[in-house]
């Protein structure tokens, strides 16, 4: 059955989220903004909201939301803020491997204590110079008994500066590339970890970007998310659910550019008449719900695959790539509708604007994603049609004639030139390969 409705108590949660986004993020987030400063009450009024750590487990105490609720709860966010979007679902992202994991004492600790108490926890990957090339990491997991000791830089590191927790990915040996990555459950306060100062950055500045370093931080046995050698493929479970989330973002942001646009194309009155009278402006503003609905159907449908029991890797990647970059495209249309004012810091498109570029970037960029999806369809994707050799490309032979079906046909496969006859000809008379390059094509096979 294909279904598109939002269910009765989704439809609830996206109406509660967009009044709290509207009325408590919305208003407070400009200010944050100028400020480059992360407005952690509002993270903690979506914590007793109920709209933070949403996909924790019911068995840990957490609301147990599928994916599809996570996405429709993000895109509410973001249409206010998705910097503060990026902020409360940081906490997902972080602790996303350790629900993954079968570490049963380490969630029975944490994530209950999450559900509980407002905490933060952020997720560490990318380093100084590695981003998109995580099995490229340098941060060192030395084991010693039974514990483990990190030492190491993370750089980038979303809610660093405010987070009780890190999820750190870490390797025994850089030289073992994937094989050597484990994960580690690291607390902040634990000697050797220091955060370095918030990253200024063009927009988001709403949510805090920071470095960890980590100087011989003993981390115990009980608190391995996954051994060396299993961490990657959970890093990359991690993104695969994570993914549709940042796309929610983009759909979300984009949305709003679009409301804001048309509300101000029915006002704006040039050449005595309204912008929105123009087709020029229509057919933007077309192409911008279209933009809008299109993203929200493949977030959706990558959310689905996953409380699905699907594997959302490729749906993922798709959606993450096609919602943010059409995301841009939204906004900076949007930015043109206003004219100058879109310019200006007195309308939030330009806020907008500088928020979702980094969209394309973070949790794998554009890039990444095109060789994830492209991987796929050159190696595991399934055709529907024969291959182009067997093509029945029949032509100068009427099927509907009842001596059709008499007929032979080869086709050359350098040129696909069509032969009738018994045998195929010693020769291709257009390009000349030989008659080994005739495969025959009809009768179909
Ligand atoms: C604000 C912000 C928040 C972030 N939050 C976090 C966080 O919470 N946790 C975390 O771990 N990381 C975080 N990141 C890091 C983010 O995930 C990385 O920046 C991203 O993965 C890209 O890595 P990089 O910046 O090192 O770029 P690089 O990997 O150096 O890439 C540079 C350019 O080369 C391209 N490229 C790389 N490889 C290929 C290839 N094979 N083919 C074609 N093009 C390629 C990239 O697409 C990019 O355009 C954050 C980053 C930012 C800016």
């Amino acid at each position: 059955m294909l279904q598109f409705e939002l269910s009765p108590q989704q439809k609830e949660l996206q109406a509660k989220v967009r009044e709290f986004s509207v009325k408590e993020i919305l208003p407070a987030v400009w200010h944050y903004d100028e400020k480059d400063e992360i407005p952690l009450f509002l993270l903690q009024k979506a914590f007793n909201a109920g709209f933070m750590n949403t996909n924790i487990p019911i068995k840990y105490g957490g609301k147990g939301f599928g994916l599809i609720e996570n996405v429709i709860l993000t895109e509410e966010i973001s249409a206010a803020c998705p910097g503060i979007a990026t902020s409360i679902f940081d906490n997902s992202l972080g602790m996303a491997p350790i629900i993954l994991s079968d570490n049963e004492k380490l969630k029975e600790k944490y994530l209950s204590l999450i559900t509980r108490e407002f905490k933060r926890i952020c997720f560490a990957t990318s380093e100084p110079v590695m981003g998109s090339d995580v099995a490229g990491m340098r941060c060192l997991a030395e084991k010693k008994g039974d514990d483990y000791f990190l030492n190491g830089t993370k750089y980038w590191i979303t809610n660093a500066g405010v987070s009780d927790y890190m999820t750190v990915f870490a390797t025994i040996d850089p030289a073992k590339q994937h094989e050597g990555i484990g994960a580690f459950l690291v607390e902040k306060n634990w000697e050797g970890v220091s955060v370095g100062k918030p990253i200024p950055k063009l927009g988001q500045r709403c949510s805090n970007t920071a470095g960890l370093n980590f100087k011989n931080v003993r981390v115990p046995k009980e608190n391995v998310i996954a051994e060396p050698g299993k961490g990657f493929i959970l890093a990359m479970k991690t993104f695969s659910l994570t993914r549709p989330s940042i796309g929610a973002f983009a759909v979300g942001a984009a949305r709003s550019a679009m409301e804001y646009a048309i509300d101000y194309a029915k006002k704006r009155r040039v050449f005595g008449t309204k912008i929105s009278n123009f087709e020029a402006i229509q057919f933007k503003i077309a192409e911008m719900y279209q933009k809008v609905e299109t993203s929200r159907l493949l977030v959706w449908k990558a959310a689905w695959e996953a409380d699905n029991g699907i594997d959302p890797a490729i749906s993922a990647s798709i959606a993450k790539f096609y919602a943010t970059e059409k995301a841009m495209e939204v906004v900076n249309d949007a930015l043109q509708i206003f004219g100058g004012y879109g310019y200006t810091k007195m309308f939030p498109i330009e806020k907008l604007l500088r928020d979702i570029r980094l969209f394309s970037i973070y949790e794998g960029t554009s890039e990444v994603q095109r060789l994830i999806v492209s991987g796929y369809v050159l190696n595991n994707y399934k055709p529907a049609m024969p291959p182009l050799e067997d093509l029945p490309l029949i032509r100068g032979l009427d099927l509907n004639e009842p001596s059709a079906k008499n007929a032979i046909a080869w086709r050359c496969r350098m040129c696909g030139h069509i032969h009738y006859g018994d045998q195929p000809p010693d020769e291709c008379p257009y390009c000349f390969f030989p008659k080994t390059a005739f495969k025959q094509v009809w009768p179909v096979g």
